[in-house]
């Protein structure tokens, strides 16, 4: 098979458990699962073009835009990677309806285990594909809230206690903590009652959901490959983990080269 055309970040769903990866390259689609344990090779053919306005740009900006969209957008700015810095209420944001639609919707504050126990925020209807993304191996939603804001207050009030971040080589090599994050929401929820009273936030008696991976053999050893410094990669697909394709040549994170021109064979 051969196919060529821009990439975006792999669509995923999950199926008896297991995290499903379709990957986009132009108008195919290409179901990755089915890849595992086989050759594969990708070529970047030095174009990207901006995933809002198409136009080309030499330069990634914002995993997949152009300078100019990076800089307009709302989904650029960093009130997304920081949410409790929304500044919708302040008239300030740049694109109002979008901010609307999208930032004052029902969020979930969730914990979920990727390298070791995290807490994070997901919009309502980002699960499960948001664990998925990160490689966690298993999550649990803990509280619904009516806009991003206030999830990132609770986010931020919970940051003290308990980490925010993966630590995606861990998470690559499958060296995850054990952790029981029933206990851990039970810690965390006693930790802050005032706030979650002030953010009118409902609590979540949700169920730990368990999730695993297309993987044959994980990496001992992280090499991290690069479209922009080497344009063709290719090597035998030992599995698939968040937006990451393992290979035996090394790694390669398929969410940071959205946009790209890639040639697919297999
Ligand atoms: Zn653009």
């Amino acid at each position: 098979m051969q196919v060529a055309g821009q990439i975006k970040m792999m669509k995923t769903s999950l199926v008896e458990g297991e995290a499903n990866y379709s990957l986009s390259i132009g108008n195919e689609v290409i179901d990755m699962n089915s890849l595992v344990g086989s050759p594969i090779k990708l070529y970047f053919k030095g174009d990207i073009s901006c995933s809002n306005c198409g136009n080309r740009t030499s330069k990634s900006f914002s995993q997949g835009f152009c300078f100019p969209c990076a800089r307009s957008l709302a989904r650029c700015d960093m009130c997304i990677m920081k949410p409790e810095t929304c500044h919708y209420h302040l008239g300030t944001c740049r694109e109002p309806e979008w901010g609307l639609s999208n930032c004052f919707s029902p969020h979930i504050v969730y914990l979920a285990n990727s390298s070791g126990p995290k807490v994070g925020i997901t919009r309502a209807t980002n699960m499960p594909g948001r664990w998925i993304d990160q490689g966690a191996i298993s999550a649990l939603p803990i509280l619904q809230v009516s806009s991003r804001i206030n999830s990132g207050k609770i986010e931020s009030a919970l940051k003290p206690f308990i980490a925010d971040k993966t630590n995606w080589r861990k998470m690559l090599k499958n060296e995850v903590e054990q952790t029981d994050l029933l206990a851990i929401k039970n810690e965390l929820l006693d930790a802050i009652p005032a706030l979650i009273d002030q953010m009118e936030a409902q609590k979540l008696n949700s169920e730990i959901l368990n999730i695993s991976y297309p993987v044959l053999k994980y990496p001992t050893k992280i090499v991290s490959l690069n479209f922009d410094k080497t344009p063709t990669i290719s090597g035998t697909l030992d599995g698939i983990k968040g937006q990451y394709l393992l290979l035996d040549s090394g790694v390669i994170n398929l969410r940071k080269f959205s946009s790209y021109h890639v040639e697919f064979s297999s």
